[in-house]
């Protein structure tokens, strides 16, 4: 893994969770995919919802546990995919899902380990929760060509 792909931050409220959510909005395009990872309570619902709005979803952002995917649109016309894969217990079942990921904008909650090969390029996001209270650390790991220079991309000082 090359040093450049990868982004640790301490995020110290919700708040700041939804800011950077919106930050990594901003820069998705069509076929990114962001998969997160961490325990009940991480955030992940809370990031996805920045998320949603840096990428100018439409509808509410709610954790779809029960659902496995919530399709919302977009302003700029491209599909946002809110996905959660607790439930699933093979890549293969969330191949079966009918989501078009290389046209769409993904975010899955729990995703890890499900995702090898669905996109060229996606970020993995482990947000660990076990600090004092609403200090949350993350790690971003971006894979493929467009996340190999992740604080570039997001426009952090070097
Ligand atoms: P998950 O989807 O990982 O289960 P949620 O986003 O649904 O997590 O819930 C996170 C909970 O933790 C919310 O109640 C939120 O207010 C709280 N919280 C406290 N500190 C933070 C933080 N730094 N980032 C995100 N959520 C936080
Ligand atoms: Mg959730």
């Amino acid at each position: 893994m090359s040093e450049t792909n990868v982004w640790d931050l301490t995020v110290l409220s919700p708040d700041q969770m939804h800011e950077l959510g919106i930050r990594i909005g901003n820069i998705l395009e069509k076929g990114d995919l962001v998969v997160l990872n961490g325990e009940l309570g991480a955030g992940k619902t809370t990031l996805t919802r920045g998320i949603g709005e840096g990428v100018k979803a439409k509808g509410n952002i709610s954790s779809p546990t029960f659902l496995i995917a919530r399709t919302h649109d977009t302003d700029s016309g491209i599909s946002f995919n809110h996905m959660d894969a607790y439930r699933l217990s093979s890549p293969q079942e969330l191949d079966d899902i009918d989501v078009d990921f290389r046209n769409s904008i993904s975010v899955i909650e729990w995703g890890r380990g499900f995702t090898e090969g669905l996109v060229d390029s996606w970020l993995e996001i482990d947000i660990d929760r076990s600090l004092e209270d609403d200090v949350r650390q993350l790690r971003i790991v971006g894979f493929g060509k467009k996340f190999t220079n992740l604080k570039q991309l997001f426009g952090e000082p070097k």
